[in-house]
C-alpha cells in the first residue's frame, strides 16, 4: 500500500480489513506522518512499514519497537520501490499523490505485480514508458480512478478493440466551481476549491477537480491506459457522479458504470477482480436522486482541460511538463501564493517555454519534469516579486 496515510490508503485498507481471510496489507508506506503509520501498523499489522522522509526512520522504528509490534521499519524512496516491487506482496495499490509516486509504481510493474493504479501523475508523465514495463513483464494494471475502473468494468477487463469500441466518454463531477463563470473564479481561495461535492479526496486531486486538470490527466491516462486516440476521448459534466464513465460502441451501444461516488467500490473492484466482494459501500437508490443529468463543460473558463489536450497532442515530454508544472502551480495555490485563475496561466507559460522531446526513456522523462518545476517555480517568484 504505497499512500497509505492518504484518501485512498484509507478506503483501500477500509476493504481490506473486510476481508481478513483474502487479504492482508503487508507493506504499508507514508511520505512524513510518522504517528499516523504507527497508527495504521496497530491496526493492520503489516509485516513492513516504510517511512520515504529519511529523518524520520528513528521515529519509526522506535515507535514500532514502543508499541510491540513486529513490523519492520525502513525509510527513503530506494526502500519503498524495493518492497513494491519484492517477494512480501503480490499486490501494490500505488497511491501516492504526484509524480514522487513515478518510481515505486514503475517497480511493481517491472516485477510483475498486479498494479492497481491511483496514482495517475505517473501515466501522465510517463505513460508510454509504464505501459510498455506492463507489457514486458506481464503486470496486471487494474485502474483504480474512478473513470478508468468504469470504463475497465464496461470492457471487461479486456483491452479497448479499435474496432468495436467508437468513443471513451469520461465523466467529470463538475467540481466545486461547476456553472461559475472567470470573475468568481479570481478570488478563489484553496478552502472552496477543497470543499468538492460528492468526493472526499487529499488536497491536491481537489484542486485538480476544481480547475478540471483532473479530468485532463485523466484524458492522458485514458490514452494510455486503453490505447485510445485522443480525439476519441470525450468529456462530459455528469454533477450527480452517479456514471463514473461510459464507453460508446460501433453499433451506437453506450455501456455505463454506475455506483456512489466512494473510492472503496473501485479498490474492491481491483482488490477483488475478476471476483467480486463486499466494499461496504450500498449501490446507489437511484429512485432517491431522481434524475442524472450531463452538460458539455466549460472549456473556456475552465481553461486547464484544454492545456491537458494540448499537451497530448503535443505528445513526447509534453505529459510530463504538463504534469510538473501544474504540480507547482496547484501547490502554491494551496499555500496562497497565487490565484485560482493563475494556476492555468502558470501550466501554459511553462508548456510554450518547453523544447518537448520524443519521449525515449526515463531520463528523458525525468529531465523534462525537472525542467517545468523550475520554470514553473522561476515564474512565480517574478509574479510575487510583481506583487510585492
Ligand atoms: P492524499 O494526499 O490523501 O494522500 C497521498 C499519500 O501519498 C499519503 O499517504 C502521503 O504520505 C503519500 N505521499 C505524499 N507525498 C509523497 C512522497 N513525496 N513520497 C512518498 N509518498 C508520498 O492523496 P489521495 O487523495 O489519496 O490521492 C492519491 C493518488 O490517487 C493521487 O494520484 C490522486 O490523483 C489519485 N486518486 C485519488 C482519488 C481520491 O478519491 N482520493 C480518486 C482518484 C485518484
Ligand atoms: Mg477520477
Amino acid at each position: 500500500m504505497l499512500g497509505a496515510t492518504g484518501s485512498i490508503g484509507a478506503s483501500a485498507l477500509d476493504v481490506i480489513a473486510r476481508h481478513p481471510e483474502r487479504f492482508t496489507a503487508s507493506v504499508l508506506s507514508a511520505n512524513a506522518r510518522v504517528e499516523d503509520l504507527i497508527a495504521l501498523c496497530r491496526r493492520h499489522r503489516p509485516a513492513h512499514a516504510v517511512i520515504v522522509q529519511p529523518e524520520r526512520y528513528a521515529d519509526l522504528r522506535d515507535g514500532l519497537a514502543a508499541a510491540g509490534l513486529p513490523t519492520r521499519a525502513h525509510a527513503g524512496p530506494e526502500a519503498l520501490a524495493a518492497l513494491a516491487a519484492g517477494p512480501d506482496c503480490d499486490t501494490v495499490i500505488a497511491a501516492i499523490v504526484g509524480a514522487a509516486g513515478m518510481a515505486s509504481t514503475l517497480a511493481a510493474a517491472r516485477a510483475g505485480k498486479r498494479l492497481l493504479l491511483a496514482n495517475k501523475e505517473s501515466v501522465v508523465l510517463a505513460g508510454d514508458l509504464l505501459m510498455s514495463a506492463v507489457r514486458e513483464h506481464a503486470a496486471e494494471l487494474i485502474p483504480i480512478d474512478s473513470e478508468h475502473n468504469a470504463i475497465f468494468q464496461c470492457l471487461h477487463g479486456q483491452a479497448a478493440d479499435l474496432g468495436r469500441v467508437r468513443r471513451l466518454i469520461l465523466t467529470a463531477s463538475g467540481g466545486p466551481f461547476l456553472n461559475r463563470g472567470r470573475a468568481e473564479l479570481a478570488h478563489a481561495t484553496a478552502a472552496q476549491a477543497c470543499n468538492h461535492p460528492n468526493w472526499k479526496m487529499g488536497r491536491k486531486i481537489s484542486v485538480d477537480s476544481a480547475t478540471l486538470m483532473n479530468k485532463g490527466l485523466e484524458v492522458i491516462e485514458a490514452h494510455w491506459l486503453f490505447g485510445m486516440p485522443a480525439e476519441r476521448i470525450d468529456v462530459l459534466v455528469h454533477p450527480q457522479s452517479i456514471v463514473h464513465s461510459m464507453v460508446e460502441h460501433a453499433d451506437g451501444s453506450v455501456l455505463a458504470q454506475m455506483g456512489r461516488p466512494d473510492m472503496r467500490t473501485t479498490l474492491a473492484c481491483g482488490l477483488a477482480w475478476p471476483e467480486r466482494v463486499d466494499s461496504g459501500v450500498a449501490a446507489p437508490d437511484l429512485g432517491a436522486i431522481g434524475a442524472l443529468s450531463f452538460q458539455p463543460p466549460d472549456r473556456a473558463t475552465f481553461a486547464c482541460l484544454d492545456l491537458a489536450y494540448a499537451a497530448l497532442a503535443a505528445g513526447g515530454t509534453a505529459g510530463a511538463t504538463l504534469n510538473a508544472a501544474n504540480e507547482v502551480a496547484v501547490a502554491a495555490f494551496l499555500e496562497g501564493r497565487i490565484g485560482f485563475l493563475d494556476i492555468p496561466a502558470v501550466i501554459a507559460d511553462t508548456l510554450d517555454a518547453a523544447d518537448h522531446q520524443p519521449a525515449g526513456d526515463l531520463d528523458v522523462l525525468l529531465a523534462a519534469d525537472a525542467a517545468a518545476r523550475a520554470h514553473a517555480a522561476a515564474r512565480l517568484s517574478r509574479q510575487a516579486g510583481a506583487m510585492a
